[in-house]
């Protein structure tokens, strides 16, 4: 249960004041949740200042400064009756020459009269312009008397927003948040506290929301730095406390003689790898051992992990035990089911699959025979880890291309046996220093280098204007009896349009290509998909028009050609996945991205990255420092994926600091029971991860 004390913070924002249902749609947005709450909001960090304190006298004061300035009211001057567009302005000044005109247009009489009294002082803050050769400020950002001017924050933080949403909407709900804030335990540990001079948690929201200084809300101040680390924290506690659930029922060895592995092994066209070679080692060591294998095999597209995760399953099922091989998409399941059950048929290991289009009779026969332990190997999407399915004796739970599955739904399929070993495949090269945060202390194994006999991939850009060319070259390659992808982009917000575009391409290619070509997108049915795609890969037909679906590990070594049109719209990670579908046999390839000119400077640096590698790892440190560069007001800062506060570049060098806390937490108060263990469970609610704690008690 969640703490009380917490309960404020995660009440809904439409407590706040100025917050009601049609605000509440504009912050889900700016907040990037459903049902944002308090909590959601005191996250949202200021992304700069607008700075007040400069408090010249009026003949001091420069033009195009924002200045808060004391005047006295001269005059008002109405704009004549007839001429009601005509701004109304007040000549205000302070005794040192020049005179201040104060612009508003459309402005009440009345408001304007009680606001700025003729005769009073007021306190007048905005941009001071000349204008005419006199000093103006066009609708001033405050106007305060000097009870007023005590409370005025001369400091104002400036949010990211969202269309609708006003800056003022913000910084109001903001304050109702703080004033929702309590006082909450400390949950980091004092002495690191005091030597990072760190303020406490709600001290430091404080200082963020209402900064005294410009560098106070700068994301390398104090405060910053803290919620920083509270939340790389609380993400590394709950990896650690997945990871000690994970292993806490000694693991079963499974003890194989290898067998198996030699009969897959010989019925390969190929040999292993070094790198291969390794990682299998690696992998039936730890099967073999009766600790519990949380281990992560990294490579890059198209270095082989399929064949190693075939051979981790072996182990298990020469133990008599069964494995189950989860992909994130129908066609790549499929793919796997084709790439492995010769091999599995010729090593006399029985594999089925199980999809969301397994349904009736032939699903309920292949649950029976699953409870039963008729079938070795289960390879299926999410599919595998509902509820209805029940294995004999799983061993081996292996994730393919993780980064789209949670946390939580890799337990639920490792629930499904008894201390079952978890071997999660990922193409996502990820940075090794974001390795830490994803997967906490998971063993890796890595594919870094690339079955041989790969050529390079002639990569090149081109604007969409000479797309005819392109087309052109298409038509000649596949005249010589080559293969190619067409992808069009399918952005989720206009689907149907996205679509509409990819179905029109396909027609317009049609026209011209005939009976070669073929057309796949997601809102085809499985079966049609998986047809258009086994067409392909037999080469009865030779140019495939898709949407993304084909980004994921799809594997038709004879596809030489990719072309992407609007690469713009592709972010660099989903650029290099997708032509990792090809390069992937003998043959030279090559692969065009079309992009619709002019090009912004990511975009075009974005271009120049595939174009110069296709080590997975570069491209992926690049693509993090090319986010970085994102504008500061608007869209969402980019940080660490997945974090809302840490970013990279200035609290990355905390990782190593926050793992190490975890697990000390994990060594001497694994249930967080101790005073500091039940303000680490606050920290942990704050930041979504209570998840974890539910694993405390489950034991
Ligand atoms: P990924 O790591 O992207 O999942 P795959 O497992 O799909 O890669 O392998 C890519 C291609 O490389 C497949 O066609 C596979 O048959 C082939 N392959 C795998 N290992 C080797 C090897 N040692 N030698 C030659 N080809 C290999
Ligand atoms: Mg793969």
């Amino acid at each position: 249960m969640r703490p009380l004390v917490l309960s404020p913070l995660f009440a809904s924002l439409t407590s706040l004041p100025g917050v009601g249902p049609k605000l509440e749609k504009l912050y889900a947005r700016l907040l990037d949740r459903e049902a944002p709450l308090v909590v959601d909001l005191l996250f949202h960090l200021p992304a700069g200042v607008i700075d007040r304190r400069a408090r010249p006298k009026l003949n001091e004061v420069q033009p195009g400064q924002v200045v808060t300035v004391a005047v006295t009211v001269e005059e008002h001057r109405a704009p004549p009756p007839h001429r009601s567009r005509a701004p109304y302005r007040i000549i205000a000044s302070d005794g040192t020459g020049p005179t201040l005109t104060l612009t508003y247009f459309n402005a009440r009489k009345d408001y304007l009269e009680k606001l700025l009294p003729v005769g009073e002082t007021r306190f007048v803050s905005g941009t001071a312009e000349f204008y005419d050769g006199m000093l103006q400020m066009v609708h001033p950002d405050r106007v305060v008397d000097e009870k007023g001017f005590a409370d005025l924050p001369l400091v104002e933080p400036v949010y990211p927003l969202t269309e609708g949403l006003a800056l003022g909407n913000v910084r109001r709900a903001m304050d109702g948040a703080l004033r929702h804030l309590p006082e909450l335990p400390e949950w980091q540990d004092e002495a690191w506290v005091a030597r990072e001079r760190f303020p406490k948690f709600s001290a430091a929201l404080r200082h963020l929301h209402r900064p005294a200084e410009p560098h106070d809300i700068a994301p390398e101040s104090p405060a910053w730095t803290r919620l920083a680390y509270d939340e790389l924290l609380a993400g590394q506690l709950a990896l650690a406390l997945v990871r000690a659930h994970m292993r806490r029922q000694a693991g079963r060895g499974s003890a194989s003689e290898g067998r198996l592995r030699a009969r897959i092994l010989k019925s390969l066209p190929y040999a292993l790898t070094h790198w291969q070679q390794k990682a299998v080692d690696d992998i039936t060591a730890d099967l073999a051992r009766p600790q519990r294998m949380l281990r992560l095999l990294q490579g890059d597209v198209g270095s082989g992990k399929t064949v190693v995760a075939l051979i981790a399953a072996a182990a298990v099922i020469e133990a008599g035990r069964q494995a189950a091989f989860m992909a994130p998409t129908e066609i790549l399941a499929r793919q796997h089911l084709n790439t492995i059950a010769p091999l599995a048929e010729a090593a006399g290991v029985r594999v089925a699959i199980l999809t969301g289009r397994e349904r009736g009779g032939e699903r309920e026969t292949l649950l029976d025979r699953l409870a039963l332990g008729d079938i070795d190997l289960l390879i299926g999407t999410h599919a595998l880890y509902q509820e209805e399915v029940a294995f004999h004796d799983l061993a081996l739970a292996i994730v393919d291309e993780q980064h789209r599955f949670g946390v939580h739904q890799r337990l639920a399929l490792a629930q499904k046996g008894d201390a079952v070993d978890v071997l999660v495949l990922t193409a996502t090269p990820i940075p090794r220093t974001l390795v830490l945060t994803f997967f906490g202390d998971m063993d890796v194994s890595e594919l870094r280098e690339k079955p041989p006999g790969r050529q390079p991939i002639d990569t090149r850009a081109i604007p969409l204007t000479r797309i005819e060319e392109v087309e052109d070259a298409v038509g000649r390659a596949i005249g010589s009896g080559q293969r190619a992808y067409w992808v069009c982009p399918l952005v989720e917000e206009s689907e149907k349009i996205d679509l509409a575009a990819a179905q029109e391409r396909f027609e317009e290619l049609r026209q011209r290509f005939g009976k070669k070509i073929d057309l796949v997108h997601g809102r085809m049915k499985g079966s049609e998909k998986d047809a258009a795609m086994a067409r392909f890969a037999a080469g009865e037909t030779q140019l495939l028009v898709a949407t993304t679906v084909i980004e994921v590990g799809v594997d038709v070594p004879e596809a030489t050609i990719m072309v992407v049109e609007h690469a713009e719209r592709f972010g660099l990670a989903q650029l290099h996945q997708l032509r990792g579908r090809i390069g992937r046999g003998p043959g030279h390839s090559t692969c065009l991205l079309l992009y619709k000119a002019p090009l912004g400077e990511t975009a075009k640096a974005r271009l120049a990255v595939l174009r110069d590698t296709e080590d997975g790892f570069r491209i992926a440190e690049e693509d993090l420092k090319l986010r970085g560069e994102g504008d500061l007001l608007g869209t969402r800062q980019s940080g660490l994926p997945g974090f809302r506060i840490a970013r990279i570049e200035t609290h990355g060098k905390y990782l190593g600091a926050a793992r190490d806390d975890a697990a000390l937490v994990q060594s001497r108060d694994a249930n967080l029971e101790s005073e500091r263990g039940h303000a680490l469970r606050q920290l942990l609610y704050l930041f979504g991860k209570d998840e974890a704690i539910k694993l405390i008690r489950a034991g």
